[in-house]
């Protein structure tokens, strides 16, 4: 792998049971790339995001991660279900939580933990609300302490499955913001799944468009002029 390559894809073929749901697929995350993945529901996005997490090995192929990420160091904001939203904790304990993947065998979290939760709410702007219910908060709130929860994992690398979906048009701005903040002033690596489209393109570098039977990966320059992309090009 490169020195900035922080996951690579090569002819890679994922699915369950036999059953592939893509196939042959090759990809580069780069540092400080933002990738946005779109598709038409049950294409597979989320099946890539769970093998580029590492929790669905490939049919065939490879994918091989950077040494820093293989210590479980990528941060991840998963789709939410309704149980997560009622979730019964305060809002510092679900951002620290995301420093569990590091915590080994002990079973108090150390000093560097905590002021690295601390850090990572006070740079999402969530500080005030350290000692609320999270499910007291508003979906963008309670976002923003997901998002703030995987920080603490992040070294390089984030991975959102839909970050945005159930949030009033603001609350999505303000996330969208904090992404490309993270991304141009953090070298943070971003690939989030997405089907809002239009303000995706407007922040990302690269696409990948899982279609029906053709993969399109490009930057949204040509991501716009190719066939799949050109009913957004319409609608701007
Ligand atoms: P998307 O995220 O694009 O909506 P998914 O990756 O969730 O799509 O699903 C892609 C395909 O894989 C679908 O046909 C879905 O039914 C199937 N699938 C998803 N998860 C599983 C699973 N755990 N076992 C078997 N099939 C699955």
């Amino acid at each position: 792998m490169g020195p900035s390559e922080l996951l690579a894809c090569r002819d890679v073929s994922l699915g369950y049971e036999g059953q592939s749901v893509l196939a042959h697929l090759n990809l580069t995350v780069r540092e400080g790339d933002y990738l946005c993945v779109v598709g038409e529901n049950g294409s597979g996005k989320s099946t890539l995001m769970r093998g580029l997490l590492g929790l669905l090995p490939p049919q065939s192929g490879e994918i091989r991660r950077a040494p820093e990420l293989e210590q479980g160091a990528v941060g991840y904001l998963p789709q939410q279900t309704r149980a997560q939203r009622d979730f019964p904790a305060t809002v510092y304990e679900v951002v620290l939580s995301g420093c569990l993947n590091q915590k080994g065998l002990r079973f108090f979290y150390s000093a560097a933990q905590k002021s690295a939760a601390l850090m990572n709410m006070g740079k999402l702007g969530i500080l005030e609300l350290k000692d609320e219910s999270y499910r007291d908060l508003s979906g963008g709130q309670q976002q923003r302490v997901l998002l703030a929860r995987a920080l603490c994992a992040a070294k390089r690398l984030l991975i959102l499955d839909e970050p945005i979906t159930g949030l009033d048009p603001a609350a999505a701005q303000d996330l969208y913001k904090l992404l490309s903040y993270l991304n141009e002033k953090e070298g943070m690596a971003v690939v989030m799944v997405t089907h809002d489209l239009k303000s995706a393109l407007r922040r990302a570098q690269t696409v990948l468009h899982i279609g029906r039977s053709s993969l399109f990966l490009g930057t949204v320059p040509e991501y716009l002029a190719s066939p799949q992309g050109r009913r957004f090009r319409e609608a701007e």
